[in-house]
């Protein structure tokens, strides 16, 4: 690997000031499990300066504001899935940090990581889509708030300038009584990243009929987005089998649509249509 200089970021500011004096020849370090992996790889581009924030405790909070979930970009995997703030007000998010990587991975590799990095098989993402999350960047210049939904252009590339650090993570906390559920589909049960993943929240009113529902299938694009087209079906219906199926079929219609028929086409149809009605039926545990 090529040698390359090491700053220890005490705190944002040192952080974005270093960001801001190199530019390009930067790259920021949280956990190191994406970049550590993408360095040793014959030919990869190494920066000149590595910008290590992993000791700005700043970063690392999950908190309530109102009815509104903050969460550092340092938050490890393993802490989503021990706060009580994260089970209570999205459980969903933590499922999906739950099935990242191995035990090591999970306490290493951070929140903020797996958004910058922007790997269309990133498991936090289309939870945190379907939560509606903004980021918040930071730089010398000040700060910007961006919608999650806008902040890809494709994978592995964000609308975040190299002299802006991710600061903070913010998502309205799911209403009461909304239910939420993530499914993954690997190669094997663990140590296995998403070939396809879907993330869904649903509510239902007092007179038993669903009245909001957002889907959104992972690894299946090349940018996260929800399938509008599918939670039109279920709201204003009461749920059943027969509808969550319908609604997996319509995703599956959708996303076969937008990618062309292909090789896989025969494989991923009958699949992501399953995995939708799976991840609604786990909401509602329905048996009918
Ligand atoms: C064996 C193994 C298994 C894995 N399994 C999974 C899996 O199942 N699911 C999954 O989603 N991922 C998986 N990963 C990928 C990885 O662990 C996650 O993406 C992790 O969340 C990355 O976080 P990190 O802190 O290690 O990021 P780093 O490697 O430190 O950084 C990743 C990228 O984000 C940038 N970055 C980090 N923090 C900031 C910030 N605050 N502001 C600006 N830029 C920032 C870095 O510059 C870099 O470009 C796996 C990795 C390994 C090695």
């Amino acid at each position: 690997m090529r040698p390359f200089s090491y700053i220890v970021a005490g705190s944002v500011q040192e952080a974005v000031a270093a960001l801001h004096e190199h530019g390009r020849d930067a790259r920021v370090l949280a956990g190191g499990t994406d970049l550590l992996v993408e360095w040793r790889h014959p030919g990869a581009r190494v920066p000149r300066v590595v910008v290590d924030i992993s000791r700005i405790e700043s970063l690392r909070d999950i908190s309530l504001e109102g009815r509104d979930v903050l969460l550092g970009p340092l938050t490890t995997h393993a802490e989503l899935i021990r706060s009580g703030v994260i089970r209570s007000e999205a459980a969903f998010l933590a499922s999906a940090a739950s099935t990242i990587g191995s035990p090591q991975i999970r306490n290493r590799g951070t929140l903020g990581g797996n958004i910058m990095n922007g790997a269309a098989c990133a498991d936090t993402v289309p939870p945190l889509i379907a939560l509606g999350a903004r980021v918040t960047l930071s730089s010398v210049d000040g700060e910007r708030d961006c919608h999650l939904s806008g902040f890809y252009n494709k994978p592995y590339t964000t609308v975040a300038n190299p002299n802006e650090l991710l600061t903070q993570v913010r998502f309205p906390a799911l209403p009461r009584g909304t239910k939420s559920a993530f499914t993954k589909l690997g190669r094997r049960n663990a140590l296995s990243i998403s070939r396809l993943s879907v993330a869904a929240v649903v509510a239902v009113d007092e007179t038993g009929v669903i009245t909001d529902a957002r889907i959104v299938p992972g690894a299946a694009q090349t940018v996260w987005k929800r399938a509008m087209e599918a939670e039109k079906i279920l709201i204003g219906n009461p749920p059943s089998v027969a509808l969550f199926a319908e609604a997996g079929r319509v995703v599956s219609g959708v996303l076969i649509r937008e990618t062309g028929r292909r090789w896989s086409t025969e494989y991923k149809e009958p699949v992501i249509a399953a995995l939708v009605r799976r991840t609604l039926e786990k909401c509602f545990a329905v048996n009918d």
